[in-house]
């Protein structure tokens, strides 16, 4: 056997158990590395503490002698706390997060060592931007990029590094990262949201979104893990026959959670729990070695951090538990994906969820009111909705087995499908004090006991109503949150918005009640969103066919998701609510192409390298065995040999074939790569490493595959799906 492979497996036996403890309750040490608001009120005076509150809440701004006072109340706490460094925590166009540190430490005039951290510090930094992409703002403006403090995400103490979350803006700006424009959207949605809760509750000022991630992940060990480079260069095997067990006993799901698996977990919520990561359950997922971890809900922003977080986190803890992190959508062809389900719903300041039913009718027209300006919000923009969960990793996934596909729809149950239905039938105009009071009772009255019982809940909708949220399924499970969170709050900013001015105009030009109004405005998005609910299961062709008729977009690749980005109508509708200008927009386009390519240049790439230096290779030891074995069997038999050498004779053949189709393919695709490299229009790229050079990966994984299944194990040099997928 390839030395690496076999040491791998020996290694991967020998794992000693790892296990952290921690003294004291969770909810003792929770947050205690968080420069959180108790922390702020220990070391900020009072003024100062004002400050960042009244930042927090209603995005004052905080002057640079208050910043000085913070910034030096940080410090101390930092300091405290082991601390030697501080950087700008912020989220370049990657989808990861970046940071640069500086030390505390300075010098005074004098030659003294001193602790040094101020309101400058503090507010703003200006990292060295030109390696972060920029879609060619950078270029454009001749522009360089600045980070500046994001008070409404908490410091934290990362290490010995205390981390301030920041945006990332060019000096002309325009935004280089994912969190500016996700503060953007959740503005506006607060603005617009709260503008419509006023209808039914005066007392509202400020609605937030609230966003619970659940993270999926899968965990190989660190050995076998390192032993592919397909794994560690793309984050997915790109051959590899599916394992002789896979997940059909469906034995995994909610079972018995590996103890290595556990170990691990229970560190990185050790972890989690010190900086302020809410992580509430976990457990095994459908595929084996496939595990999810989810927190309590927080508000959007807030959640988009401690996602990023958790990630970086979990790259370490793992790393100490000897293991491998797989984020990627689709690390193990045939078995299930990873996803990073999305739940979203609208919090109002006093203390509503938006999309609860509630107690009396009045409470539940409001919570008809989002959940059907919801539905005609994701009809109107499905497309866009879609971009924004767009990668190469995530092409994989969706459509694929247990995952959503690319069609977006809604899935909302039986029981609130026929309030809906009920509701589309209400009078144009005023009504009639029977019907209002049949309403009341009858169907806005019925809501709440109606859910309760609402069991059928389907699990690969890509956007499903679950209780008291929607759930926004179909992101994947590396991405940040920040691009699918920018859209929906976006697209929700601007239906209600919508939804407002047709009430006040029915109220004042028809003279109609707001009940009124309301109902009479609902009845027709309920009308004219039909095509986007749809309850049935899943990835289906003859759901397909059915989107089709009903003109919902279906763009199963990246490049095809992205395109709705150059629309007029969407540019203006990102400049409308303020989220984006035209060139933010076509920047982070032109951002995503590049990542796209690059993914798919990479795999490309190693598929070679397996092809030549792997796969080849051990074909051809094993081969060369049998040659000898049929050689040796001539000498013996002589003219008779056939009947004894047939089958090894057979084998020689069907692996010289294979080995034929698979250099051709490996080389064809190489060619493509070329021409495709020589491209200057990132569109036309973008499109030729899509439709051309990803065109032979399926041929040169299907003869990988068939070969690893006729070559003897020891001949095989790279880990089976069986050691990945089932050593624990
Ligand atoms: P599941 O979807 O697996 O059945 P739950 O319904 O308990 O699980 O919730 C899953 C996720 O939804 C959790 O991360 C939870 O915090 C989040 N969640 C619950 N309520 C809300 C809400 N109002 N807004 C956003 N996320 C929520
Ligand atoms: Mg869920």
């Amino acid at each position: 056997m390839s030395k690496i492979r076999y040491e791998a497996i020996q290694e991967s036996y020998n794992r000693e158990k790892i296990a952290d403890r921690h003294e004291g309750r969770r909810s003792e040490f929770f947050g205690s590395h968080v420069f959180n608001e108790s922390r702020m009120r220990q070391f900020l005076t009072k003024e100062a503490f004002e400050s960042v509150k009244g930042a927090m809440n209603s995005g004052n701004k905080i002057d640079r002698k208050m910043a000085d006072q913070v910034a030096e109340g940080m410090k101390s706490w930092a300091i405290s706390m082991g601390a030697t460094h501080y950087t700008h925590w912020f989220q370049p166009l990657t989808g990861a997060t970046a940071e640069k540190h500086d030390a505390f430490f300075d010098m005074d005039y004098d030659g003294r060592a001193l602790e040094k951290f101020g309101g400058g510090q503090l507010v703003q930094q200006e990292p060295d931007a030109s390696s972060f992409p920029s879609g060619g703002i950078r270029n454009t403006f001749e522009a360089r990029g600045y980070t500046a403090w994001d008070p409404t995400s908490p410091a934290f103490l990362y290490g010995d590094t205390l981390c301030i979350p920041t945006i990332f803006v060019a000096y002309t700006g325009e935004a280089l990262d994912n969190k500016a424009p996700l503060l953007r959207a959740l503005s506006a949605v607060d603005e617009a949201a709260t503008a419509v809760a006023k209808y039914f509750d005066k007392n509202v000022s400020k609605v937030t979104a609230t966003l619970g991630w659940e993270q999926e992940y899968f965990l190989v060990d660190k050995a076998l893990a390192n032993s592919r480079p397909d794994l560690l260069l793309t984050g997915r095997t790109l051959v590899g026959h599916l394992a002789a067990k896979g997940q059909q006993l469906d034995d995994h799901y909610f079972g018995v959670i590996p103890k290595r698996a556990l170990e691990f977990m229970k560190s990185l919520e050790l972890e989690c729990m010190k900086l302020g990561i809410p992580v509430k359950t976990r457990h095994n997922e459908v595929a084996p070695n496939q595990f999810e971890l989810a927190p309590v809900f927080e508000e959007a922003n807030l959640a988009v951090d401690h996602n990023l977080l958790l990630m970086d986190v979990m790259d370490k803890v793992a790393d100490r538990h000897n293991f491998k992190v797989l984020f990627h959508e689709k690390p193990f062809a045939g078995i299930n994906g990873s996803g990073k389900h999305n739940n979203w719903s609208l919090a109002t300041d006093t203390g509503t969820n938006l999309l609860s039913p509630g107690s009396t009718p009045m409470k539940n027209l409001q919570f008809l009111t989002f959940f059907v300006n919801t539905i005609k919000a994701v009809d109107s923009y499905e497309e866009l909705l879609r971009s924004s969960i767009a990668s190469a990793s995530n092409d994989h996934r969706l459509g694929a087995n247990e995952a959503p596909p690319a069609i977006l729809s809604i899935f909302i149950g039986t029981q609130l499908s026929a309030v809906l239905d009920e509701l589309e039938g209400v009078s144009q105009g005023k009504l009639s004090p029977e019907e209002k009071t049949e309403l009341k009772l009858n169907v806005v009255g019925k809501i709440p006991d109606v859910l309760l019982d609402n069991t059928d809940r389907n699990r690969t909708s890509p956007f499903a109503f679950t209780g008291n949220k929607f759930e926004m399924r179909g992101v994947g499970s590396k991405s940040s949150c920040a691009r699918p969170m920018t859209i929906l709050n976006m697209i929700m900013a601007k239906q209600l918005r919508l939804f407002k001015k047709e009430v006040d105009s029915l109220i004042k030009k028809k003279k109609l009640k707001k009940d009124e109004a309301i109902f009479n405005v609902l009845r027709e998005y309920i009308k004219s969103s039909k095509r986007i609910r749809f309850d049935g299961d899943g990835y289906s062709e003859e759901w397909e066919k059915e989107a089709e008729r009903r003109k919902l977009s279906n763009n199963k690749t990246t490049p095809a998701a992205l395109e709705v980005l150059t629309r007029q109508e969407t540019l203006d509708l990102f400049d409308e609510i303020g989220v984006m200008s035209e060139t933010e927009v076509r920047a982070r386009h032109e951002v995503e192409l590049e990542t796209y390519i690059f993914q798919i240049q990479i795999e490309g790439r190693v598929f070679t390298e397996l092809v030549y230096n792997n796969i080849i290779p051990s074909a051809v030891e094993y081969q060369n065995k049998l040659i000898r074995n049929v050689t040796g069997l001539k000498e013996i038999y002589g003219a008779a040999h056939k009947k004894v050498t047939e089958g090894q004779l057979e084998i020689i053949e069907k692996i010289g074939e294979h080995i034929t189709e698979l250099k051709k393919h490996t080389d064809a695709m190489t060619d493509a790569r070329r021409r495709a490299n020589t491209m200057e229009d990132i569109h036309k790229k973008a499109d030729a490493y899509c439709n051309t050079v990803r065109g032979y990966f399926d041929d040169i994984r299907y003869h990988s595959d068939r070969l690893e299944r006729i070559i003897e194990d020891k001949s095989w040099s790279l880990a089976k799906y069986r050691e990945l997928l089932f050593t624990r």
